[in-house]
């Protein structure tokens, strides 16, 4: 009788070991799920943990004891997600260095011109651009004159997150995503910018986190002057389950992107995605395409709620003259800057928000789909800085 009642109590210490570890676990994954932004304007559900089925206290009985006893062996620890989404600090790896010399002068109260030189030179080699660049030197300088306290960094990363957070008129940025649209109408978010910068992979990407989400969503292959591009966006269709709707490789893309919104209207999807070629034959012919686009995506059954310009981090200050070229000819709502994982050095970033007034809403950090994730300015400034 002894061994019996001794052997319950040890099952029972150990049940609720296993309960605290089971909780511990919970944890973990709450907090890697929060840790990633979700890509939906709603909110994801949150991943749902059993409640164990475990007695609590001496009070539990043999029966109890004989079913814990049988009951499976605690889950191994899961291995790291494979998809969980990158951080800014591993990906923007090339930004490494750039400000090493002002890291050393962390604590100093004083800056004199060496330093302020110093800080140029950095900011122009993150790609923060001249423009940006000068004013950023004016802000700091101004600042240590006015008395601030803080060092080199810190007066920088002040002031490079005050650009991030603040437009011109002294606003709170907006970066959410846009996808209510009005009555009877089915919320569109075209994609604009030039071959290659990632836009058909963005699309799949964004695709793939809002069906992840529940959300019925529409594919629109408008790059009909690209046949991979069609072929691109069926597999990511196929990945996510997002219906691809395609036309004849030369096909008028206004037309496909029409059949796309009527599709999504029929079938009750939340949400179209419609891809645009970057090249025709000229200019011209690609900004009269893109007005047009707009034009017939914004008719009824559709509303065009985005218009969000895919720019190519590793271009640099090229991708500016990108964007005002497309501003001139799409009403841009926000920028997707991709590629950050690669030889960028992402300051681009800043001088986009504070020389165009065009929010980045989406930054890629790599080619997977969870590599897509919402811009997050005090993650981006202390990457950018090494912090
Ligand atoms: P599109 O012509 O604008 O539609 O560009 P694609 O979507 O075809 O992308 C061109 C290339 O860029 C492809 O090889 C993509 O895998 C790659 N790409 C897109 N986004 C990213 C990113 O964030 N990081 C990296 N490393 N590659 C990307």
């Amino acid at each position: 009788m002894i061994i019996v009642v001794i052997v319950a109590a040890i099952l029972v210490i150990v049940a609720i070991g296993g309960f605290v570890a089971s909780r511990a676990r919970a944890k973990v994954s709450l907090g890697r799920g929060a840790r990633s932004t979700p890509l939906s304007t709603h909110s994801a559900p949150a991943p749902s943990i059993p409640a164990p089925s475990i007695p609590h206290g001496l009070g539990a009985t043999l029966e109890d004891s004989a079913q814990l006893h049988e009951a499976p062996e605690p889950e191994p620890e899961p291995e790291p997600v494979a998809d969980e989404a990158p951080n800014y600090r591993e990906s923007l790896g090339r930004s490494r260095g750039i400000f090493e010399k002002l890291r050393a002068k962390v604590g100093r109260a004083t800056i004199d011109q060496e330093d302020l030189d110093d800080l140029e030179e950095a900011l122009i080699r993150a790609d923060v651009g001249v423009a940006t660049t000068t004013r950023i030197l004016a802000e700091v300088a101004a600042a240590k004159k006015a008395g601030a306290q803080e060092d080199l960094l810190g007066l920088v990363r002040r002031e490079l997150l005050g650009l991030l957070t603040t437009n011109a008129e002294g606003a709170t940025i907006d970066r959410s995503l846009d996808d209510e649209a009005s009555e009877g109408r089915i919320p569109v978010w075209l994609f604009v910018g030039v071959n290659g910068v990632g836009k058909t992979t963005t699309i799949g990407k964004v695709a793939t986190a809002r069906t992840a989400s529940g959300d019925k969503i529409v594919l629109a292959a408008g790059d009909t002057f690209r046949a991979a591009a069609g072929e691109q966006l069926e597999s990511w269709g196929e990945r996510s389950g997002a219906e691809v709707i395609r036309g004849a490789e030369g096909a008028d893309p206004s037309a496909v992107i029409f059949d796309a919104i009527q599709r999504g209207k029929a079938r009750n999807a939340r949400l179209v995605l419609a891809d645009t070629a970057g090249r025709l034959h000229n200019k011209v012919n690609l900004v009269e395409e893109l007005k047009k686009i707009r034009r017939v995506a914004d008719r009824e059954p559709g509303e065009v709620r985005e218009t969000l310009l895919v720019l190519d981090a590793t271009t640099g200050q090229n991708g500016l003259v990108q964007a005002r070229e497309f501003l001139e000819a799409t009403g841009v709502t926000g920028v997707v800057l991709t590629k950050l994982d690669g030889s960028a050095k992402g300051g681009v970033i800043v001088a986009i928000e504070a020389e165009l007034g065009i929010p980045v809403k989406l930054v890629g950090l790599g080619e997977r789909a969870p590599d897509l994730v919402a811009f997050d300015p005090e993650a981006f400034v202390d990457a950018l800085l090494s912090r």
